[in-house]
């Protein structure tokens, strides 16, 4: 995600640094929604890449963990598990935010380009303006993309574990590892409170951030780890 974004910011420069050959407002104006759809897009792929390969990463890390299992035989995903990952691209905070991206940088790049011909400034300076508003926005994205693609990462973990400890036909514990700090909210807290020190079976773990989740009244979609705002991570103990 982060050479994504490096990425981003690098064409956008590359695009305005263009737009400074322009003469007048209207062309000016003109530019806006191209510069929109093209990074909006850009954006886009890069964050389904980023999903994409923390989900298989995340499935594949995890199932290659367990002791005795064959990796050789790496697994493909169970259709179950892809459908997951359709789910994980098709709804939630990061869908939202990419999807209003291209709007709200619309938006943004016209009202900046409105305030720098009200103020008289002169089209270099509207543009660099234009650019600090573009890198900005980007920054946005990242950061949300950031939280809610280690929680996919953990999603992926956790089915790889369900789907090796269905080819052992065994059963591990897990816990939950919880950054148990300031930022932590009550939830979060409990959830840290409540964890086994020996750690828990995979269904009772699941069982139990859901039942904390509904309690705090979050909407949690899969088998998510309680809303992604948190650095919290799935890690097995025996
Ligand atoms: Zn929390």
């Amino acid at each position: 995600m982060e050479s994504a974004a490096r990425e981003l910011r690098g064409v956008l420069v590359q695009e305005l640094t263009q737009l400074e050959k322009v003469r007048t407002y209207d062309e000016l104006r003109t530019q806006v929604n191209d510069i929109a759809v093209m990074l909006a897009k850009r954006m886009r792929d890069a964050i389904l890449d980023d999903i994409d390969f923390a989900y298989r990463n995340g499935y594949r890390s995890a199932y290659e963990e367990i002791k005795g299992i064959s990796k050789a035989k790496a697994p493909d995903m169970m259709p179950e598990d892809l459908d997951v990952l359709v789910l994980l691209k098709n709804e939630g905070a990061l869908y939202n935010a990419y999807n209003q991206f291209q709007s709200i940088l619309t938006d943004k790049l016209n009202q900046t380009i409105m305030a720098g011909i009200a103020e008289g400034s002169s089209i270099p300076t509207i543009v660099q303006n234009m650019r600090q508003v573009g890198i900005g926005e980007t920054y946005k994205l990242t950061r949300i993309a950031r939280t809610e693609i280690t929680q996919i990462a953990n999603e992926g973990r956790l089915r790889g574990y369900q789907r090796a400890e269905g080819r052992m036909k065994m059963q591990f514990k897990y816990s939950l590892s919880v950054a148990n700090d300031a930022r932590a909210c009550d939830a979060h807290k409990e959830l840290a409170r409540r964890m086994p020190s020996g750690g828990m079976y995979l269904g009772d773990l699941i069982m139990l951030q859901q039942e904390i989740g509904s309690k705090y009244r979050m909407n949690l979609r899969g088998h998510s780890l309680l809303h992604p705002n948190q650095r919290t991570s799935l890690v097995r103990i025996v």
